[in-house]
């Protein structure tokens, strides 16, 4: 706590964030300031979702008579705007992580793929006769009788219902659930970037010399 609490006098998060992390997994009682310091880091480190939780944890448990309750009523009004920018942002989820195009369906949310009936054989057994193509009776002299299951005409298999057979099907992407979209691990500037200019190609190109010169 002691060494987290000097990281974030530091301004080094990343580290405070580390000490946190293991205080947390370490299952020892949670010291009750805690909570506020880490609030702090993760405001720092851009992650307000989490931040706001653990701002809210910290005033719930310990109320205005917190040792920090100034600065967490403080920390509090400075994450109003982060969370609004999320929240009107349509190109993050609601933790502020930035989506990125389904890699399965590349957004179009409905994709060709295995039929989920038959699994992509094409056939299902027959449920009439248990995939036996034989149904049995028993005649009035409590004789049991056989006949040809007459629904799938003796096969014991039928033409898959789902597919007709083409062994797949057009559904919602299972990769997105059909969202067309999947979380990344980035942390969104709420920003519309060009789809193909990656940030490390656009900071080579500032740091270049051709860029120097020109600006001369
Ligand atoms: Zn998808
Ligand atoms: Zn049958
Ligand atoms: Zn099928
Ligand atoms: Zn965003």
């Amino acid at each position: 706590m002691e060494a987290a609490k000097s990281a974030i006098a530091d301004s080094e998060y990343e580290q405070a964030n580390y000490y946190f992390r293991q205080i947390i997994e370490s299952n020892a009682a949670i010291p009750s300031e805690m909570p506020y310091y880490f609030a702090e880091t993760l405001y720092e480190l851009g992650q307000y979702d989490n931040s706001a939780n653990f701002l809210q944890k910290y005033l719930q448990i310990n109320g205005h008579t917190a040792e920090n309750y100034k600065q967490a009523k403080e920390l509090e009004s400075q994450l109003e705007e982060p969370l609004q920018a999320i929240a009107s942002c349509e190109l993050c989820d609601y933790k502020g992580y930035r989506y990125e195009v389904c890699p399965t369906c590349h957004g179009s949310k409905q994709i060709e793929q295995e039929c989920h009936y038959c699994k992509g054989h094409g056939i299902v057994g027959c449920s009439r006769c248990k995939g036996t193509g034989i149904v049995t009776k028993k005649n009035v002299f409590d004789i049991t009788e056989y006949y040809q299951c007459s629904r799938c005409e003796g096969h014991g298999k039928l033409t898959c219902p789902v597919c007709e057979g083409s062994l797949s099907e057009i559904s919602p992407c299972r990769t997105c659930s059909g969202f067309g979209k999947i979380k990344s691990d980035q942390i969104c500037d709420h920003q519309e970037h060009q789809a193909h200019e990656s940030k490390t190609e656009s900071e080579e190109k500032v740091i270049g010399t051709e860029s120097i010169f020109n600006n001369q």
